[in-house]
């Protein structure tokens, strides 16, 4: 998608599987399971998408996808079926690993940031070598210093070996941190969860974080079981949908089909359209 001066693409990593009842919360199966079909696992099947937002001097990539390190028996635990999309999805748009200059990731959760190192004999180097990675500052504190119910979310393989190669951007709250490009602390999914948006001056394009992970969360209180903070997530949502409604936000999401569209409010109720390709 051509954005002002910016290039913008979404394009997933490929799928994985959670509980369905996990995704949708307090809301009931006999709800959400018309809006997605559940495995005989109870799993519903999600995208782990990534974003590349490109101009003549920066190449930013949003989240790295699960990445290469996980064993058989944690990809069959997250049902992920395919190895990792990543460098190819980058590769057909002419990105080499070397292009890129900032990795952000939204949180830092592995179906998020697994791509953001890679093994190289022994040891873990930055899967992206000359690029910063941008993370807020609690969800590394929170992301390094786990409890009973966060630890099987975040494996640290993923990002600490980033501060020793010194490679570490750590933000607090909004920060601008290229022109044009705006991360945002949103507390929801996790404390340090951010969202990611673009302005060309005249229109904003949205990527949104796991408090609001695809189109099917576009209703107040459809919020995750896995939101560490769920009434924060709801106030979250109601004023960024407003926002998003008014000013006709270009949207897309972490965990939906690959696809940037805009949303509506119909009859009081928060309606998504893809935009045409
Ligand atoms: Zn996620």
């Amino acid at each position: 998608m051509r954005f002002g001066h910016f290039q913008i693409d979404i394009f997933s990593d490929g799928t994985f599987k959670i509980d369905g009842g996990a995704m949708f919360g307090v809301v009931p199966k006999v709800l959400w399971s018309t809006q997605k079909a559940a495995d005989e696992l109870n799993r519903v099947t999600m995208d782990m998408n990534c974003v590349l937002i490109r101009d003549a001097d920066h190449v930013v990539l949003v989240e790295t996808g699960a990445g290469s390190k996980l064993t058989d028996k944690q990809r069959g635990i997250y049902g992920i079926e395919r190895p990792p999309q990543l460098l190819n999805e980058l590769a057909k748009r002419g990105v080499q690993p070397e292009d890129v200059t900032l990795v952000v990731n939204t949180h830092l959760h592995f179906d998020h940031s697994g791509g953001n190192t890679r093994r190289d004999g022994d040891t873990l180097v930055a899967a992206f070598p000359r690029a910063s990675y941008v993370f807020q500052r609690l969800e590394w504190v929170d992301a390094l210093n786990t409890n009973e119910r966060t630890r099987a979310s975040y494996f640290p393989d993923d990002f600490a070996p980033l501060e020793a190669a010194g490679k570490l951007e750590l933000i607090d709250e909004a920060v601008e941190i290229l022109p044009g490009i705006r991360l945002d602390r949103v507390q929801g999914h996790t404390r340090g969860t951010q969202t990611v948006r673009v302005t060309d001056g005249r229109r904003t394009a949205f990527f949104s974080s796991d408090f609001m992970p695809d189109r099917h969360h576009l209703p107040l209180p459809w919020i995750p079981a896995q939101d560490l903070f769920p009434l924060d997530t709801l106030e979250a949502k109601r004023t960024i949908l407003a926002r998003a409604v008014e000013e006709q936000w270009i949207v897309g999401f972490t965990h939906d089909l690959p696809r940037f569209g805009t949303v509506t409010s119909v009859d009081g109720k928060y309606r998504f359209t893809e935009l045409a390709d």
